[in-house]
C-alpha cells in the first residue's frame, strides 16, 4: 500500500508517496524529505505551537513551543497541560517554561520576550 504526502520540512513542499511496507519514498528531492515521510509513517513527531498565560506584560498571553517535535499524538494532551500555567512578566525568548513536558523530553520555551 502506498501513502501520498505533502512534505513539510521546507517551503519547496515536495509531494512524496511512501510505499508503507517497505517504507521506500518517492518525490523527494533530498534526505530531509525522505527522513519526513518514513516518520509519517512511522511515528508523526510535531514541534508544538501555543500560549499561555502571562501578567504584568504588554499582552496577556505569551506565546510557547516545544524544544522539539514530540509525538503526534500528544498534541491536545500538550495544549490541556499549558492551560493551567500563569506567569508574570518578565520571561525572555528561550527561557524554559515547563520542563520535560508530558515524559517527552522536550521543553515549554518562551518564544518572545514579554
Ligand atoms: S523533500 Fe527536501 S526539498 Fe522537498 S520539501 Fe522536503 S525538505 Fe524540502
Amino acid at each position: 500500500m502506498t501513502r501520498e504526502m505533502i512534505c513539510i520540512v521546507c517551503p519547496m513542499g515536495c509531494r512524496l508517496t511512501v510505499d508503507t511496507e517497505s517504507l521506500a519514498v518517492t518525490g523527494n528531492t533530498c534526505e530531509r524529505g525522505e527522513k519526513y515521510a518514513v516518520e509519517e509513517v512511522r511515528a508523526p513527531m510535531r514541534v508544538i505551537t501555543s500560549t499561555v498565560r502571562i501578567e504584568g506584560a504588554l499582552y496577556r498571553r505569551l506565546p510557547v513551543k516545544t524544544s522539539r517535535a514530540i509525538p503526534k499524538a500528544l498534541n491536545f494532551q500538550c495544549i490541556a497541560a499549558l492551560k493551567g500555567i500563569r506567569l508574570k512578566s518578565p520571561v525572555r525568548a528561550g527561557q524554559v517554561i515547563l520542563k520535560d513536558i508530558l515524559g517527552t523530553g522536550a521543553d515549554i520555551v518562551a518564544t518572545r520576550s514579554m
